[in-house]
Protein backbone atom coordinates (compact mmCIF):
# COMPACT_ATOMS: atom_id res chain seq x y z
CA UNK A 1 0.00 0.00 0.00
CA UNK A 2 1.64 3.60 -0.72
CA UNK A 3 0.68 5.91 1.34
CA UNK A 4 -0.03 9.30 0.48
CA UNK A 5 2.25 12.32 0.33
CA UNK A 6 0.99 15.78 -0.03
CA UNK A 7 2.60 16.16 -3.44
CA UNK A 8 1.79 12.80 -4.81
CA UNK A 9 -1.47 12.99 -3.45
CA UNK A 10 -3.10 16.21 -3.32
CA UNK A 11 -5.68 15.25 -5.97
CA UNK A 12 -5.48 11.03 -5.56
CA UNK A 13 -7.67 9.21 -8.48
CA UNK A 14 -8.98 5.82 -7.58
CA UNK A 15 -11.60 3.46 -8.64
CA UNK A 16 -12.60 3.17 -5.08
CA UNK A 17 -12.56 5.43 -2.25
CA UNK A 18 -12.95 3.26 1.05
CA UNK A 19 -13.81 5.17 3.94
CA UNK A 20 -12.93 4.46 7.64
CA UNK A 21 -10.42 1.81 8.53
CA UNK A 22 -12.16 -0.95 11.16
CA UNK A 23 -12.46 -4.13 10.02
CA UNK A 24 -15.08 -3.71 7.49
CA UNK A 25 -13.49 -1.39 5.70
CA UNK A 26 -9.86 -2.71 6.20
CA UNK A 27 -11.23 -6.03 4.78
CA UNK A 28 -13.18 -4.06 1.74
CA UNK A 29 -10.12 -2.09 0.79
CA UNK A 30 -7.63 -5.06 0.73
CA UNK A 31 -10.35 -7.09 -1.61
CA UNK A 32 -10.85 -4.73 -3.72
CA UNK A 33 -6.66 -3.92 -4.23
CA UNK A 34 -6.61 -7.52 -4.88
CA UNK A 35 -9.26 -7.64 -7.31
CA UNK A 36 -7.67 -4.83 -10.10
CA UNK A 37 -9.43 -1.72 -8.74
CA UNK A 38 -7.10 0.73 -7.48
CA UNK A 39 -8.51 1.90 -4.06
CA UNK A 40 -7.69 4.48 -1.47
CA UNK A 41 -7.80 3.90 2.28
CA UNK A 42 -9.27 6.94 3.71
CA UNK A 43 -9.30 7.17 7.72
CA UNK A 44 -7.23 8.82 10.56
CA UNK A 45 -4.11 7.98 11.93
CA UNK A 46 -4.59 6.29 14.66
CA UNK A 47 -7.81 4.08 15.00
CA UNK A 48 -10.00 4.95 18.17
CA UNK A 49 -9.86 2.53 21.19
CA UNK A 50 -11.46 -1.13 20.16
CA UNK A 51 -11.32 -2.91 23.22
CA UNK A 52 -14.70 -4.91 21.99
CA UNK A 53 -13.92 -8.56 20.84
CA UNK A 54 -15.72 -10.47 17.77
CA UNK A 55 -16.79 -13.62 16.93
CA UNK A 56 -15.95 -14.24 13.67
CA UNK A 57 -18.23 -17.28 12.55
CA UNK A 58 -17.63 -19.64 9.70
CA UNK A 59 -18.45 -17.31 6.96
CA UNK A 60 -16.40 -14.49 7.83
CA UNK A 61 -13.83 -16.85 8.30
CA UNK A 62 -14.63 -18.08 4.50
CA UNK A 63 -14.45 -14.73 3.35
CA UNK A 64 -10.96 -14.28 5.15
CA UNK A 65 -9.50 -17.20 3.63
CA UNK A 66 -10.36 -16.49 0.14
CA UNK A 67 -8.25 -13.30 0.66
CA UNK A 68 -5.40 -15.39 2.10
CA UNK A 69 -5.81 -13.60 5.52
CA UNK A 70 -7.05 -16.17 7.82
CA UNK A 71 -3.33 -17.20 8.66
CA UNK A 72 -2.54 -13.57 9.97
CA UNK A 73 -5.53 -13.75 12.01
CA UNK A 74 -5.82 -17.35 13.41
CA UNK A 75 -3.13 -17.07 15.95
CA UNK A 76 -5.02 -14.67 17.71
CA UNK A 77 -8.02 -15.93 17.91
CA UNK A 78 -9.86 -18.89 20.67
CA UNK A 79 -12.11 -20.93 18.97
CA UNK A 80 -15.93 -21.50 19.97
CA UNK A 81 -16.79 -25.11 19.91
CA UNK A 82 -19.63 -25.01 22.39
CA UNK A 83 -22.62 -22.80 22.96
CA UNK A 84 -23.77 -22.81 26.58
CA UNK A 85 -27.38 -20.97 26.73
CA UNK A 86 -28.64 -20.66 30.43
CA UNK A 87 -31.99 -19.36 31.79
CA UNK A 88 -31.38 -17.42 34.87
CA UNK A 89 -34.28 -15.17 34.28
CA UNK A 90 -35.58 -16.34 37.51
CA UNK A 91 -38.90 -16.26 35.72
CA UNK A 92 -42.28 -18.64 36.13
CA UNK A 93 -41.75 -20.37 32.67
CA UNK A 94 -37.88 -20.71 31.97
CA UNK A 95 -36.00 -22.80 29.34
CA UNK A 96 -33.72 -25.44 30.20
CA UNK A 97 -29.99 -24.98 29.87
CA UNK A 98 -29.08 -25.49 25.95
CA UNK A 99 -25.71 -26.42 24.77
CA UNK A 100 -24.96 -26.34 20.88
CA UNK A 101 -22.29 -28.00 19.68
CA UNK A 102 -20.12 -27.29 16.28
CA UNK A 103 -19.19 -31.07 15.83
CA UNK A 104 -23.08 -31.40 15.25
CA UNK A 105 -22.48 -29.23 11.83
CA UNK A 106 -19.16 -31.41 10.94
CA UNK A 107 -17.36 -28.10 12.09
CA UNK A 108 -14.42 -27.86 14.21
CA UNK A 109 -15.67 -24.30 16.48
CA UNK A 110 -19.21 -22.07 15.37
CA UNK A 111 -16.49 -19.47 15.14
CA UNK A 112 -13.45 -17.91 16.77
CA UNK A 113 -13.22 -15.00 18.94
CA UNK A 114 -10.90 -11.88 18.38
CA UNK A 115 -10.03 -8.75 19.88
CA UNK A 116 -10.97 -6.06 17.32
CA UNK A 117 -7.87 -4.06 18.04
CA UNK A 118 -5.60 -7.88 17.33
CA UNK A 119 -8.26 -8.09 13.69
CA UNK A 120 -7.73 -4.48 12.76
CA UNK A 121 -3.28 -4.89 13.52
CA UNK A 122 -3.76 -8.10 11.06
CA UNK A 123 -5.76 -6.68 8.78
CA UNK A 124 -3.62 -3.17 8.59
CA UNK A 125 -0.57 -4.72 8.20
CA UNK A 126 -1.32 -6.75 5.17
CA UNK A 127 -3.58 -3.70 3.34
CA UNK A 128 0.08 -1.58 4.13
CA UNK A 129 1.73 -4.20 1.73
CA UNK A 130 -1.18 -4.56 -0.93
CA UNK A 131 -0.23 -3.30 -4.09
CA UNK A 132 -2.99 -0.92 -5.71
CA UNK A 133 -4.07 0.46 -2.39
CA UNK A 134 -3.27 3.60 -1.39
CA UNK A 135 -3.75 5.10 2.28
CA UNK A 136 -5.13 8.68 2.66
CA UNK A 137 -4.56 9.65 6.46
CA UNK A 138 -7.45 12.18 7.78
CA UNK A 139 -11.42 12.06 8.45
CA UNK A 140 -13.51 13.01 5.12
CA UNK A 141 -15.17 16.44 5.48
CA UNK A 142 -17.25 16.47 2.49
CA UNK A 143 -18.19 14.58 -0.55
CA UNK A 144 -19.62 15.31 -3.48
CA UNK A 145 -20.75 13.70 -6.48
CA UNK A 146 -21.95 14.09 -10.21
CA UNK A 147 -22.52 11.42 -13.20
CA UNK A 148 -19.24 11.10 -13.49
CA UNK A 149 -17.69 10.40 -10.29
CA UNK A 150 -17.30 11.48 -6.67
CA UNK A 151 -14.82 14.01 -4.89
CA UNK A 152 -13.65 13.21 -1.34
CA UNK A 153 -12.55 16.15 0.67
CA UNK A 154 -10.33 14.95 3.40
CA UNK A 155 -9.36 17.47 6.54
CA UNK A 156 -5.51 17.26 5.08
CA UNK A 157 -6.55 19.29 2.13
CA UNK A 158 -6.29 16.35 -0.02
CA UNK A 159 -9.16 15.84 -2.58
CA UNK A 160 -9.52 11.72 -3.94
CA UNK A 161 -12.06 11.16 -6.87
CA UNK A 162 -13.01 7.93 -7.33
CA UNK A 163 -16.27 6.64 -9.23
CA UNK A 164 -17.52 4.81 -6.16
CA UNK A 165 -17.05 5.62 -2.29
CA UNK A 166 -17.80 2.85 -0.26
CA UNK A 167 -19.15 4.23 3.24
CA UNK A 168 -17.40 2.11 6.26
CA UNK A 169 -17.26 4.90 8.55
CA UNK A 170 -18.98 3.53 11.25
CA UNK A 171 -22.45 4.06 13.08
CA UNK A 172 -21.95 8.20 12.90
CA UNK A 173 -21.05 7.96 9.21
CA UNK A 174 -20.66 11.08 7.63
CA UNK A 175 -20.60 9.04 4.45
CA UNK A 176 -24.29 8.09 5.10
CA UNK A 177 -24.99 11.57 5.55
CA UNK A 178 -23.30 13.09 2.28
CA UNK A 179 -25.31 10.65 0.52
CA UNK A 180 -28.45 11.75 1.69
CA UNK A 181 -29.40 8.28 3.34
CA UNK A 182 -31.51 8.21 6.49
CA UNK A 183 -31.48 5.94 9.12
CA UNK A 184 -34.16 3.98 11.52
CA UNK A 185 -32.64 4.55 14.99
CA UNK A 186 -34.06 2.33 18.13
CA UNK A 187 -32.69 2.87 21.70
CA UNK A 188 -33.46 -0.18 24.26
CA UNK A 189 -33.44 0.67 28.29
CA UNK A 190 -30.19 -1.39 28.72
CA UNK A 191 -26.63 -0.80 28.31
CA UNK A 192 -23.83 -3.13 27.71
CA UNK A 193 -20.67 -3.48 29.99
CA UNK A 194 -18.12 -4.99 28.74
CA UNK A 195 -14.66 -6.30 30.16
CA UNK A 196 -11.92 -8.85 29.30
CA UNK A 197 -11.30 -11.03 31.97
CA UNK A 198 -9.28 -13.66 33.53
CA UNK A 199 -9.89 -16.90 35.30
CA UNK A 200 -8.88 -19.80 36.94
CA UNK A 201 -11.08 -22.22 35.35
CA UNK A 202 -10.56 -23.02 31.55
CA UNK A 203 -13.45 -22.46 29.44
CA UNK A 204 -12.99 -25.08 27.27
CA UNK A 205 -13.68 -23.46 23.94
CA UNK A 206 -17.65 -22.82 25.53
CA UNK A 207 -19.33 -19.08 25.58
CA UNK A 208 -21.72 -19.11 27.90
CA UNK A 209 -24.64 -16.85 27.65
CA UNK A 210 -26.76 -16.43 30.50
CA UNK A 211 -30.09 -14.88 29.65
CA UNK A 212 -30.94 -12.45 32.99
CA UNK A 213 -34.04 -10.09 33.34
CA UNK A 214 -32.01 -7.12 32.30
CA UNK A 215 -30.25 -8.57 29.22
CA UNK A 216 -27.89 -11.39 28.50
CA UNK A 217 -24.05 -11.47 30.61
CA UNK A 218 -22.20 -13.44 28.09
CA UNK A 219 -18.86 -14.99 28.26
CA UNK A 220 -16.96 -15.80 25.26
CA UNK A 221 -13.85 -17.87 24.93
CA UNK A 222 -10.01 -15.59 24.69
CA UNK A 223 -6.66 -16.97 23.86
CA UNK A 224 -5.82 -18.84 27.19
CA UNK A 225 -7.43 -18.98 30.46
CA UNK A 226 -9.50 -15.13 29.88
CA UNK A 227 -13.02 -14.89 28.16
CA UNK A 228 -14.51 -11.50 27.14
CA UNK A 229 -17.56 -10.49 28.79
CA UNK A 230 -20.69 -8.74 27.37
CA UNK A 231 -23.19 -7.65 30.35
CA UNK A 232 -26.41 -6.08 29.69
CA UNK A 233 -28.32 -4.25 32.39
CA UNK A 234 -29.71 -0.70 32.88
CA UNK A 235 -27.38 1.32 32.53
CA UNK A 236 -26.88 3.07 36.18
CA UNK A 237 -26.05 0.02 36.81
CA UNK A 238 -24.00 -0.25 34.13
CA UNK A 239 -22.30 2.78 35.77
CA UNK A 240 -22.25 1.35 39.16
CA UNK A 241 -20.51 -1.91 37.79
CA UNK A 242 -17.96 0.14 35.84
CA UNK A 243 -17.26 2.59 39.14
CA UNK A 244 -16.35 -0.72 41.38
CA UNK A 245 -12.79 -1.02 41.75
CA UNK A 246 -10.99 -4.15 40.48
CA UNK A 247 -11.52 -6.87 43.37
CA UNK A 248 -15.12 -6.10 43.97
CA UNK A 249 -16.00 -5.94 40.48
CA UNK A 250 -14.48 -9.31 39.70
CA UNK A 251 -16.68 -10.59 42.65
CA UNK A 252 -19.33 -9.54 41.33
CA UNK A 253 -19.07 -10.76 37.88
CA UNK A 254 -18.30 -14.40 39.35
CA UNK A 255 -21.11 -14.36 41.16
CA UNK A 256 -23.32 -13.48 38.07
CA UNK A 257 -21.56 -15.96 36.60
CA UNK A 258 -22.36 -18.68 38.86
CA UNK A 259 -18.53 -19.10 39.45
CA UNK A 260 -18.50 -21.46 35.90
CA UNK A 261 -15.26 -19.78 35.10
CA UNK A 262 -14.21 -19.82 38.97
CA UNK A 263 -12.38 -16.77 40.57
CA UNK A 264 -11.47 -14.01 38.00
CA UNK A 265 -9.87 -11.17 37.59
CA UNK A 266 -10.00 -7.97 35.39
CA UNK A 267 -7.83 -8.09 32.45
CA UNK A 268 -8.25 -4.66 30.52
CA UNK A 269 -10.27 -1.41 29.95
CA UNK A 270 -13.51 -1.13 30.73
CA UNK A 271 -16.18 0.17 28.64
CA UNK A 272 -19.85 0.92 28.56
CA UNK A 273 -21.93 1.07 25.22
CA UNK A 274 -25.69 2.54 25.38
CA UNK A 275 -27.88 -0.51 23.71
CA UNK A 276 -29.30 0.47 20.63
CA UNK A 277 -29.72 -0.23 16.58
CA UNK A 278 -29.82 1.31 13.90
CA UNK A 279 -30.45 0.57 10.42
CA UNK A 280 -29.92 3.06 7.28
CA UNK A 281 -33.33 2.99 5.16
CA UNK A 282 -31.03 2.77 1.77
CA UNK A 283 -27.75 1.15 1.31
CA UNK A 284 -26.22 3.02 -1.62
CA UNK A 285 -27.14 6.50 -3.01
CA UNK A 286 -24.96 8.96 -5.03
CA UNK A 287 -22.01 7.19 -5.99
CA UNK A 288 -22.02 5.64 -2.54
CA UNK A 289 -22.16 2.43 -0.78
CA UNK A 290 -22.61 1.10 2.71
CA UNK A 291 -21.25 -1.30 4.80
CA UNK A 292 -20.67 -2.50 8.27
CA UNK A 293 -22.02 0.00 10.75
CA UNK A 294 -22.40 2.50 8.85
CA UNK A 295 -25.21 0.48 7.24
CA UNK A 296 -26.81 -1.03 10.33
CA UNK A 297 -26.08 -1.34 14.08
CA UNK A 298 -26.63 -4.06 16.46
CA UNK A 299 -27.05 -4.53 19.97
CA UNK A 300 -24.27 -7.17 21.18
CA UNK A 301 -26.27 -10.49 20.66
CA UNK A 302 -25.63 -13.67 18.68
CA UNK A 303 -22.62 -12.25 17.43
CA UNK A 304 -24.23 -10.57 14.33
CA UNK A 305 -22.42 -7.21 14.01
CA UNK A 306 -19.46 -7.76 12.16
CA UNK A 307 -19.95 -10.82 10.54
CA UNK A 308 -23.18 -9.16 9.16
CA UNK A 309 -20.74 -6.46 7.66
CA UNK A 310 -18.25 -8.69 6.66
CA UNK A 311 -21.20 -10.73 4.34
CA UNK A 312 -21.69 -6.70 3.05
CA UNK A 313 -18.13 -6.73 1.94
CA UNK A 314 -18.21 -10.23 0.34
CA UNK A 315 -21.62 -8.94 -1.72
CA UNK A 316 -20.30 -5.86 -2.88
CA UNK A 317 -16.79 -6.77 -3.93
CA UNK A 318 -18.46 -9.55 -6.36
CA UNK A 319 -21.61 -7.16 -7.76
CA UNK A 320 -18.36 -4.65 -8.18
CA UNK A 321 -16.30 -7.15 -10.23
CA UNK A 322 -19.45 -8.42 -12.31
CA UNK A 323 -20.06 -5.14 -12.65
CA UNK A 324 -16.42 -4.03 -14.06
CA UNK A 325 -16.06 -7.33 -16.34
CA UNK A 326 -19.28 -5.84 -17.86
CA UNK A 327 -17.85 -2.66 -18.31
CA UNK A 328 -20.63 -0.74 -16.40
CA UNK A 329 -20.34 2.26 -14.15
CA UNK A 330 -19.41 0.75 -10.45
CA UNK A 331 -20.86 3.73 -8.72
CA UNK A 332 -23.92 3.91 -10.96
CA UNK A 333 -27.43 3.66 -9.66
CA UNK A 334 -27.95 0.32 -11.15
CA UNK A 335 -24.72 -1.18 -9.42
CA UNK A 336 -26.30 0.38 -6.70
CA UNK A 337 -29.75 -1.11 -6.74
CA UNK A 338 -27.95 -4.59 -7.49
CA UNK A 339 -26.33 -4.31 -4.31
CA UNK A 340 -28.88 -2.84 -2.60
CA UNK A 341 -31.46 -6.08 -3.62
CA UNK A 342 -28.34 -8.68 -2.48
CA UNK A 343 -27.73 -7.34 0.83
CA UNK A 344 -31.42 -5.98 2.06
CA UNK A 345 -33.10 -9.74 2.73
CA UNK A 346 -29.91 -10.67 5.05
CA UNK A 347 -30.10 -7.35 7.14
CA UNK A 348 -34.00 -7.05 7.48
CA UNK A 349 -34.18 -10.49 8.71
CA UNK A 350 -31.04 -10.11 11.25
CA UNK A 351 -32.66 -6.95 12.49
CA UNK A 352 -36.00 -8.57 13.43
CA UNK A 353 -33.97 -11.66 14.86
CA UNK A 354 -31.98 -9.46 17.09
CA UNK A 355 -34.74 -6.96 18.06
CA UNK A 356 -36.94 -10.42 19.01
CA UNK A 357 -34.78 -12.22 20.79
CA UNK A 358 -33.64 -9.36 23.18
CA UNK A 359 -37.39 -7.72 23.33
CA UNK A 360 -38.53 -11.74 24.48
CA UNK A 361 -35.66 -11.28 26.70
CA UNK A 362 -37.05 -8.12 28.60
CA UNK A 363 -40.42 -8.88 28.42
CA UNK A 364 -42.47 -9.79 31.50
CA UNK A 365 -45.38 -10.82 29.72
CA UNK A 366 -46.26 -14.53 30.87
CA UNK A 367 -46.69 -15.51 27.06
CA UNK A 368 -44.02 -14.03 25.91
CA UNK A 369 -41.50 -16.08 28.27
CA UNK A 370 -43.54 -19.20 27.31
CA UNK A 371 -42.76 -18.52 24.14
CA UNK A 372 -39.28 -18.31 24.24
CA UNK A 373 -38.83 -20.97 26.68
CA UNK A 374 -41.07 -23.34 24.48
CA UNK A 375 -38.68 -22.43 21.43
CA UNK A 376 -35.31 -22.95 23.53
CA UNK A 377 -36.80 -26.49 24.63
CA UNK A 378 -37.52 -27.03 20.66
CA UNK A 379 -34.71 -25.94 19.36
CA UNK A 380 -32.53 -27.92 22.15
CA UNK A 381 -34.62 -31.00 21.51
CA UNK A 382 -34.95 -31.63 17.92
CA UNK A 383 -31.91 -32.35 16.37
CA UNK A 384 -32.68 -30.96 12.60
CA UNK A 385 -34.56 -27.98 14.32
CA UNK A 386 -30.94 -26.96 16.19
CA UNK A 387 -28.86 -27.66 12.92
CA UNK A 388 -30.78 -25.68 11.32
CA UNK A 389 -31.14 -23.06 13.91
CA UNK A 390 -27.02 -23.14 14.36
CA UNK A 391 -26.55 -23.03 10.59
CA UNK A 392 -28.78 -19.88 9.77
CA UNK A 393 -27.15 -18.45 12.84
CA UNK A 394 -23.70 -18.88 11.70
CA UNK A 395 -25.12 -17.69 8.45
CA UNK A 396 -28.01 -17.33 6.30
CA UNK A 397 -28.34 -20.16 3.56
CA UNK A 398 -29.96 -17.89 0.83
CA UNK A 399 -27.56 -16.07 -1.00
CA UNK A 400 -24.66 -16.21 0.64
CA UNK A 401 -21.93 -14.39 -1.42
CA UNK A 402 -19.49 -16.73 -3.53
CA UNK A 403 -15.96 -15.63 -1.79
CA UNK A 404 -17.88 -17.53 1.60
CA UNK A 405 -19.01 -20.48 -0.80
CA UNK A 406 -15.29 -21.04 -1.48
CA UNK A 407 -15.71 -20.18 -4.81
CA UNK A 408 -13.59 -16.99 -6.59
CA UNK A 409 -15.12 -14.09 -8.68
CA UNK A 410 -12.83 -13.45 -11.36
CA UNK A 411 -11.33 -9.99 -11.63
CA UNK A 412 -7.52 -10.20 -10.72
CA UNK A 413 -8.06 -12.33 -7.58
CA UNK A 414 -9.21 -14.93 -9.40
C1 LIG B 1 -19.88 -4.85 23.01
C2 LIG B 1 -19.88 -5.26 21.56
C3 LIG B 1 -19.60 -6.59 21.21
C4 LIG B 1 -19.65 -6.99 19.87
N1 LIG B 1 -19.42 -8.31 19.57
C5 LIG B 1 -19.53 -8.71 18.29
C6 LIG B 1 -19.35 -10.10 17.91
O1 LIG B 1 -19.11 -10.96 18.75
N2 LIG B 1 -19.47 -10.43 16.61
C7 LIG B 1 -19.76 -9.51 15.65
O2 LIG B 1 -19.86 -9.88 14.47
N3 LIG B 1 -19.90 -8.20 15.96
C8 LIG B 1 -19.80 -7.78 17.24
N4 LIG B 1 -19.99 -6.47 17.56
C9 LIG B 1 -20.15 -5.51 16.47
C10 LIG B 1 -18.80 -5.17 15.83
O3 LIG B 1 -17.88 -4.79 16.86
C11 LIG B 1 -18.99 -4.06 14.83
O4 LIG B 1 -19.97 -4.48 13.89
C12 LIG B 1 -17.71 -3.75 14.06
O5 LIG B 1 -16.63 -3.48 14.89
C13 LIG B 1 -17.97 -2.57 13.14
O6 LIG B 1 -16.89 -2.45 12.27
P1 LIG B 1 -16.86 -1.32 11.15
O7 LIG B 1 -15.58 -1.49 10.44
O8 LIG B 1 -18.12 -1.35 10.36
O9 LIG B 1 -16.91 0.05 11.97
P2 LIG B 1 -15.83 0.67 13.00
O10 LIG B 1 -15.01 -0.40 13.63
O11 LIG B 1 -16.62 1.57 13.89
O12 LIG B 1 -14.84 1.52 12.09
C14 LIG B 1 -15.20 2.78 11.56
C15 LIG B 1 -13.94 3.48 11.12
O13 LIG B 1 -14.30 4.66 10.41
C16 LIG B 1 -13.43 5.71 10.78
N5 LIG B 1 -14.14 6.98 10.52
C17 LIG B 1 -15.24 7.47 11.12
N6 LIG B 1 -15.59 8.67 10.60
C18 LIG B 1 -14.68 8.93 9.62
C19 LIG B 1 -14.50 10.01 8.70
N7 LIG B 1 -15.32 11.08 8.67
N8 LIG B 1 -13.46 9.96 7.84
C20 LIG B 1 -12.62 8.88 7.83
N9 LIG B 1 -12.75 7.83 8.67
C21 LIG B 1 -13.76 7.86 9.55
C22 LIG B 1 -13.11 5.46 12.25
O14 LIG B 1 -11.92 6.08 12.62
C23 LIG B 1 -13.02 3.93 12.25
O15 LIG B 1 -11.71 3.49 11.96
C24 LIG B 1 -19.96 -6.03 18.88
C25 LIG B 1 -20.22 -4.71 19.22
C26 LIG B 1 -20.20 -4.31 20.55
C27 LIG B 1 -20.54 -2.88 20.91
Amino acid sequence: MGSATQKDTAAVRVDVAVIGAGPSGLTMAILLARHGFTTALVAPADPPEDDRTTALLDSSVALLRALDLWQEIEPHTAPLAHMRIVDDTGRLIRAPETVFDAAELDLPAFGYNIRNRDLNGALGATAAETPGLVRVIGRVEAIRSDATGASVTVDSGETVTAALVVGADGRRSMVREAAGIDTRDWRYPQAALIVNLEHDVPHHDHSTEFHTPTGPFTLVPLKGNRSSLVCVVEPEEAERLKALPDDALAAELERRAHSVLGAMRIAGARHIYPLGGLSANRLGAARCALIGEAAHVFPPIGAQGLNLGLRDVAALGEILVAAKTRGEDIGGAATLERYERARRPDIASRVAAVDLLNRSLLSDLLPVQALRGLGLYAIGRIGPLRRMMMREGIAPSLGRPRLMRGLSIGGNGG
